[in-house]
């Protein structure tokens, strides 16, 4: 196995382990830690500090003195556009380091990391750096008086001290969607990276300070769901609690915020359809197919993971969809050749091989994959499941796998009504060359993204969330603006 990463060794001898708070790196109170693992072999990568509620109180109390009496909210928006903008170029600048970070907490492909993860997230800085300058209110015609009367107007004022908790599947990307917007629009902000893969994040909260965000503005406070995450949601000195995760803990979040109405906003959970019709070009589209659901080893929120296709073209793209399977090289995340990594954990491992056994059992087959590979580490095979029925707990439950059901259908309403048959909305793709069908199906769908001839197709300017249970309000683009300020109405007697 070649392993070529330049200073890999350089960055595991220099991580950052403990907590990020008020400016300084801190133990936990209960000076507990644990570890995180190479997913590809299940080694120690390091040990992190096990931050719980008596860590929580101190770095709310630090992003309230931040946002009370510290100078980011009042800084002028171009100084805030200008701390943030670094932030990006620190990010560009430490790019093999991050991406390694990213390749071995996570066992994400490194080249995935270095062509995806950084430069995603550093154009999502770059993109929210530039709305600092922009949060414009309107000055508001009434009509309850004669005018002339009143003068009115709005503005967009910072909600506060905002809790971000974020999955492991994209630490750094997910840790940029949050913390960008929330910077621009002049929060401040306690992190809880998920205890799978802190590693890059507490490295993005380094990388914060040395940008010349003031001590305070980004903490970061690693540890578990129960203890410290539970404690951010339902902390009564946070404004606000924006989450990545799964549906199941989401509703966890909504429950603990709902005691002092926290503002929520929540990036949930997914089992996308992606339609592949009878006329589309294939030569696209089984590449697309693949792609759109063996991306990330199948740990992406909007993995297309129902995979429709018109009965004429069926047995084509289920053939086309098992080669292009057959040819993913699974290994580690730090070897340059690696095209599919391992799973983030046993845990999760067994977690999907028991869906894909339960589809088994209820007797769908496997066309290609459908094990574990390998000695060592959580690896799973790509998996293309055929035979499936709508009521299977594989076809209607998130797997957050490489595995794929693939489904016939024959016309397009009973299509739709297929595709929509889910609790999750959160993303689809259409692949056809009717431009008619596009627009129908593309407005049929109960998705917030919806891709047509191509996949996963994200972008720091385009809003991203869910319908249904996938989730509540949006990220990027100027949508989360919204998410991270309050208006202000002003009514001036003249
Ligand atoms: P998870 O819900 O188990 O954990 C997510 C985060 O929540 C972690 O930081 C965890 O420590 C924390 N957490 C767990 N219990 C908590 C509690 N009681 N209170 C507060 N915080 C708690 O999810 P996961 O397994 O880490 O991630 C996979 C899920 O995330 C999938 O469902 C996936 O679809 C979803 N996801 C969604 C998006 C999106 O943008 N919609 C993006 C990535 C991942």
């Amino acid at each position: 196995m070649a392993i070529d990463v330049t200073g890999a060794d350089r960055v595991r001898s220099d991580l950052r382990t403990k907590l990020l708070i008020d400016g300084e790196w801190v133990d936990s109170r209960s000076g507990e830690t644990f570890e995180t693992l190479d997913p590809a072999t299940g080694e120690v990568v390091t040990s992190v500090a096990r931050g719980g509620a008596e860590d929580i109180d101190l770095a709310v109390a630090a992003a309230r003195r931040a946002f009370e009496e510290g100078p980011w909210p009042k800084m002028s928006p171009a100084e805030r556009a200008h701390a943030i903008l670094r932030i990006a170029d620190l990010l560009e600048a430490n790019a093999e380091e991050m991406a390694a970070l990213e390749a071995m907490d996570v066992g994400k492909p490194i080249s995935l990391a270095r062509a995806g993860d950084v430069p995603f997230a550093t154009n999502v800085f770059r993109y929210m750096a530039g709305w600092a300058t922009k949060l414009e209110g309107d000055t508001v015609p009434m009509s309850v008086s004669p005018e002339g009367t009143f003068h009115a107007y709005t503005m967009r004022q910072p909600v506060g001290v905002c809790g971000q908790i974020v999955a492991w599947n994209f630490p750094m990307v997910m840790s940029s969607w949050k913390l960008g917007p929330a910077l621009a629009c002049g929060n401040t902000v306690v992190m809880k990276p998920a205890e799978q893969s802190p590693l890059a994040t507490l490295r993005l909260g380094e990388i914060c300070l040395e940008a010349g965000i003031p001590p305070g503005v980004v903490n970061v406070v690693t540890g578990f769901g129960e203890d410290a995450g539970a404690a951010l949601a339902s902390h009564p000195g946070v404004d606000k609690i924006a989450f990545t995760g799964s549906t199941e803990v989401g509703k966890l979040i909504v429950e603990a915020s709902a005691k002092d109405l926290k503002r929520v906003s929540l990036e949930l959970g997914g089992k996308s359809p992606n339609i592949i019709f009878g006329d589309a070009a294939l030569e696209d589209a089984i590449p697309g197919a693949a792609a759109a659901v063996f991306f990330n080893a199948g740990e992406a929120c909007n993995a297309g993971s129902r995979l429709f296709v018109q009965r004429n073209v069926f047995d084509e793209v289920v053939a086309g969809l098992a080669e292009q399977a057959r040819a993913h090289k699974l290994g580690p995340g730090l070897d340059p050749e690696t095209t599919m990594g391992p799973l983030i954990s046993a845990t999760h491992k067994e977690r999907v091989l028991s869906y894909v056994d339960s589809a088994f059992a209820e007797g769908a087959e496997a066309v290609v994959g459908g094990s574990s590979f390998g000695d060592t580490g959580y690896f799973v095979e790509p998996t293309v499941l055929v035979d499936t029925k709508a009521e299977m707990k594989a076809v209607r439950e998130e797997i957050f796998g490489p595995v794929v059901a693939a489904v016939p259908f024959d016309d397009t309403e009973d299509l739709i009504r297929m595709a929509n048959d889910t609790t999750y909305g959160l993303a689809a793709g259409v692949w056809t060359r009717d431009v008619s069908k596009v627009h129908q199906v593309a407005a049929a769908l109960r998705a917030g993204q919806v891709y047509v001839n191509c996949y996963n197709q994200t972008d720091p300017a385009l809003p991203f969330g869910g319908f249904k249970q996938s989730g509540w309000g949006r990220e990027l683009g100027k949508d989360s603006l919204h998410e991270y300020t309050e208006t202000k109405a002003v009514v001036v007697s003249l």
